[in-house]
């Protein structure tokens, strides 16, 4: 079996100044931990090729497919706020972009593949567990919809990173739309290199927005890609973590999973990030925090929106005063399904707000409560049984008004509110599971998330939220 991608490398036509140009750092004895073989086949790979000897060089970084160009892409980015004029990709590696049989294009590239110039201290090398990790809840992500990063394969690299203590290495072989994050935008942008910027611009709008005309056009585009992203996030309880301009793609995918978490019990100020002590990046700062990126883009694109950059400013300001309606449509088109909604009443806003405060004051399991609304048991998990009586007789009451019969507005909540989320303490204990060799619980785990919306009976136990000694309250970056 040959291993033969169809590669096709834009990025890597831009200018040099982009990137650098960059080989993976060969690993001593690289064993395939995982491989996703529906992903491989819609981008036209070979899994049986993937998974041979040769493959497993491949996603380990010990062999260049044909017709990769291997690069490390550079970006700067507000971290926590502060501007860092210098990233770029430090341990990870673009091979090159596949075009799928669908006429797709995908980055292919390999995390923790070695250091690059932009390693800085780090040591360009990822452990396995953010690389399952990321795999889990990449494709949980995807499973349920969201846009999102791949994960094509992970591999154990047979030798190991230090950190807190000696840890098994690993590689993650990621397929994104692309890598271009607002961060790159800033990175040309803070060298007023404006060749590059203008450069692109032009890349990213044939690459991504195809139907833009002016740059204009495509902040817009890209700010309702977000606004759609970031609802998303929050129908499903999801919080990214590391919301820096550097992990924010302008393709609109959820990118670069570190210390990101799903919510058990519900709390709009929730914050699992061990470094995010001023709950910056908490659930329900989210959409703002989007917007405070986005606005970074805004800025960095000026330019060129107009010469002229009093009216730059006027157009860049007038379409971000534009985000927060774009957010809260955006809101209520994941929620009203989640509560079995089809149609829109001027109400139905308070009405989930409603729910979510009930939620909040319990601290409800997110994902059961709304799973239990759409399998005949709304309310089961709630104490205060009259609080909850109040809200569901307004919300009866709201569904008499839609057009849809009962079993129709359930099969619309049972499609919108998975059963299945990778809840944290079950991630943690098939990431300890498989750092002692047995993989059985990421399997496990990994195929229940793929059909998040099925009720399987045999999985109750991945449904359960942790009890109180298996609660996750931290997670970390992960590196
Ligand atoms: P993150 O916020 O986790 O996406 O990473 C922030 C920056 O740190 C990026 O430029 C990464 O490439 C870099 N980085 C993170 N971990 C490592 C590592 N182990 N070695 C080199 N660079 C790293
Ligand atoms: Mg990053």
């Amino acid at each position: 079996m040959t291993l033969s991608i169809r590669f096709d490398n834009s990025y890597a036509r831009l200018p040099e100044r982009f990137y650098s140009r960059q080989a993976p750092e060969p690993v001593r004895a690289p064993r395939l931990i995982a491989l996703n073989s529906s992903l491989a086949e819609a981008l036209g790979l070979d899994p049986g090729a993937l998974a041979s000897e040769d493959g497993v060089q491949m996603l380990a970084g010990n062999r260049l497919p044909e017709g990769a160009d291997p690069l490390a892409q550079v970006y700067a980015g507000h971290q926590f706020g502060g501007f860092v004029p210098r990233l770029g990709d430090g341990r990870a590696i673009l091979l090159g972009e596949v075009l799928a049989p669908d006429g797709t294009r995908h980055d292919i590239q390999l995390k923790g593949a070695g250091r690059t110039p932009y390693s800085r201290m780090g040591d360009g090398r990822a452990w396995l567990g953010p690389v399952l990790r990321e795999y889990l809840v990449s494709e949980a992500m995807h499973a349920q919809g969201i846009p999102t990063t791949r994960a094509l394969a992970a591999v154990e690299t047979g030798e190991r990173v230090i950190r807190e203590t000696v840890r098994p290495g690993a590689v993650l072989t990621r397929v994104a739309a692309s890598h271009i994050r607002v961060g790159t935008f800033q990175y040309f942008a803070a060298r007023q290199d404006n060749d590059a910027l203008e450069a692109l611009t032009r890349h990213v709008m044939a690459r991504h927005y195809p139907g833009t005309e002016t740059v204009l056009d495509m902040l817009q585009a890209v700010l309702a890609a977000q606004a759609r992203l970031v609802a998303q996030w929050m129908g499903t309880g999801f919080i990214h973590g590391v919301m820096n301009t550097d992990n924010t793609s302008v393709a609109g995918e959820t990118i670069d999973y570190g210390p990101c978490a799903f919510m058990d019990a519900y709390r709009p100020d929730q914050v699992f990030s061990s470094i995010d002590a001023y709950g910056r990046y908490a659930y329900d700062r989210q959409a703002d925090i989007a917007a405070w990126n986005l606005a970074q883009l805004a800025s960095a694109l000026l330019p060129l929106i107009d010469p002229d950059r009093d009216r730059a400013i006027e157009q860049a300001t007038a379409a971000m005063h534009g985000f927060p309606d774009l957010f809260k449509a955006a809101w209520l088109e994941v929620f009203r399904p989640k509560i079995g909604l089809a149609g829109a009443e001027p109400g139905d806003a308070e009405l989930i707000h409603g729910l979510l405060d009930l939620m909040a004051a319990e601290r409800a399991d997110f994902t059961n409560t709304f799973r239990d609304l759409a399998e005949g048991r709304a309310g089961a998990g709630f104490r205060d049984r009259a609080g909850f009586g109040d809200w569901a007789r307004d919300w009866t009451a709201r569904l008499g008004r839609e057009a849809a019969t009962q079993p129709e507005a359930e099969a619309r909540m049972r499609a919108a509110n998975p059963a299945f989320i990778p809840r944290n303490h079950r991630i943690e204990a098939a990431i300890s599971a498989a750092a002692e060799g047995d993989l059985a619980p990421f399997r496990r785990l990994q195929e229940v998330l793929e059909r998040p919306f099925e009720t399987r009976p045999g999985a109750e136990d991945l449904r359960a939220p942790p009890a109180p000694h298996q609660e996750v309250l931290q997670t970390f970056c992960g590196t």
